[in-house]
């Protein structure tokens, strides 16, 4: 089977069991068509050794994890508690957190740690500390992140680590950045400002109150959206977070922004070699509710079975992809590469078209298609490698890098290197869609259907 023929998009967090080339490349070929890299964990330096890796294994594209204001526990080692102990948190205490809230905490709130775990109380504030008591048994290991539900506790969204990450990810050509707890347009646009001069794109990462109070205003001025489920669960409320993840697929789906489900789909396979029903199911309902791409995070980084995990996925993903049906709506079109996207998807449903070829400059009209999940292939084709890259993430998306020029006879020299290039067959129908270059400089649109057999004799 080729892993890599799903039309879904799998991230992988690359950690300890996954940061060598070699099972890079197993973890490829078993369909892993993006690398994360989560910074909460690791130096600079090491994400440099990653990304290298990563580009030596295969030519996909790296989304740079930011950790914005992500609360996560500073301690030397384990810490074990038992329920009704207190504990002080502070600068010189055992235990202390990594952005300073005391002064924005009260008595009874509550803290949840580890991925809301463990639960605590504060009891009481003094000068440089507060003390929390244990609501259960616990044991608090370093670097485990922290929650105050709904709470807002203004922290500022880019640390100094973000920011010499941010020039990492520019110096080293990432292709996205995802943006941790994502709270408004302002923290998109702001990371976007850090951004300029180069053509990394920005993942919101909604995983709290504000981000979801937000969200219709975030899809839009971002490049792609991730469900977050993980923190999301612990700030909103578990049982809230399915019906957010189907509304915020709608959403975007609905614009052609990219959206990524994340956490804990085969959590599971961290220690087994086969996941639950409810994982398999899980998987497969992202795929119908209409995700571009599923992360995995712990599974790949740390878990014992990296490859089979991403295997499975593939496997549950192409069984769902043929049952996709997504409906978007026909609102007032933006411009004339969205109204070609409903041509386009209604001239596939009517005619048997096995392949959509769609030159794309930016990556725009390419995304635009895809979003009705019409289960068939998306040959994008550009001439920017880190375009190319950006594109592998989306549903259906094929992107291949095409760098001759298109003035003469473009759709038959196209067709003739893909033919060539065995992505199209003599017995196939192909819909040809792009915006064209005239030669003043200036831009014309097309949709022209052919046989492939036809077009490749043509001269
Ligand atoms: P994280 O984000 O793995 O960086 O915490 C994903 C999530 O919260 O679900
Ligand atoms: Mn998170």
């Amino acid at each position: 089977m080729n892993y890599l023929k799903k039309d879904t998009k799998i991230l992988c967090t690359i950690g300890p069991v996954s940061a060598d080339s070699r099972t890079l490349k197993r973890m490829h070929q078993a369909g892993m068509n993006a690398a994360r890299i989560n910074t909460a964990h690791g130096s600079i330096a090491e994400y440099k050794k990653i990304i290298a890796s990563v580009r030596r294994a295969a030519d996909i594209p790296i989304i740079l994890d930011i950790k914005g204001p992500d609360l996560r526990v500073v301690c030397e080692k384990d810490i074990s508690l038992k329920k009704g102990d207190e504990i002080k948190v502070g600068k010189k205490c055992k235990i202390n957190l990594n952005f300073d809230i005391k002064d924005k905490v009260k008595k009874g709130d509550k803290i949840l740690i580890h991925d809301g775990k463990y639960c605590f109380r504060i009891i009481s504030k003094g000068k440089d500390s507060f003390t929390m008591k244990a609501c259960e048994n616990c044991i608090i290991s370093p670097n485990k992140n922290a929650n105050l539900p709904g709470k807002v506790l203004g922290l500022p969204m880019l640390s100094k680590k973000d920011l010499q990450s941010i020039n990492m990810a520019k110096t080293e050509k990432v292709e996205y950045i995802a943006l941790s707890f994502c709270r408004s347009v302002d923290d998109v646009e702001n990371l976007r400002k850090k951004l300029k001069g180069s053509r990394i794109k920005i993942i919101s990462k909604i995983e709290n109150h504000e981000g979801i109070d937000n969200i219709e205003e975030i899809i839009k001025c971002s490049d792609g959206i991730m469900v977050a489920r993980g923190d999301l669960g612990v700030e909103v409320a578990q049982e809230e977070v399915p019906i957010l993840q189907k509304k915020i697929i709608k959403s975007c789906n609905q614009k052609g922004k990219l959206v990524i489900v994340a956490t804990q789909m085969l959590e599971s396979m961290v220690e087994n070699s086969n996941p639950t029903r409810a994982e398999t199911s899980d998987i497969a309902n992202a795929v119908l509710d209409g995700a571009d791409c599923l992360m995995l995070s712990e599974e790949t980084a740390i878990g014992k079975y990296p490859v089979e995990a991403i295997r499975i996925m593939s496997k549950i993903s192409l069984n769902a992809e043929p049952e996709v049906d997504i409906d978007i709506i026909e609102e007032e079109a933006e411009n004339t590469s969205e109204l070609i996207s409903h041509s386009v998807h209604t001239l596939a449903k009517t005619l048997k078209i096995n392949k959509i070829i769609c030159p794309t400059y930016s990556g725009y009209t390419a995304a635009k298609i895809a979003r009705f999940r019409m289960n068939i292939p998306i040959i994008a084709i550009t001439s920017s490698d880190m375009i190319k890259r950006q594109l592998m993430l989306y549903y259906a998306i094929e992107p291949i890098n095409y760098k001759s020029n298109f003035w003469d006879h473009p759709i038959i020299k196209i067709a003739k290197y893909l033919y060539k290039k065995k992505l199209i067959k003599k017995d196939e129908k192909i819909l040809f869609t792009a915006g064209l270059h005239v030669k003043n400089g200036k831009k014309t649109n097309t949709i022209q259907i052919h046989d492939v057999e036809d077009i490749i004799d043509y001269f």
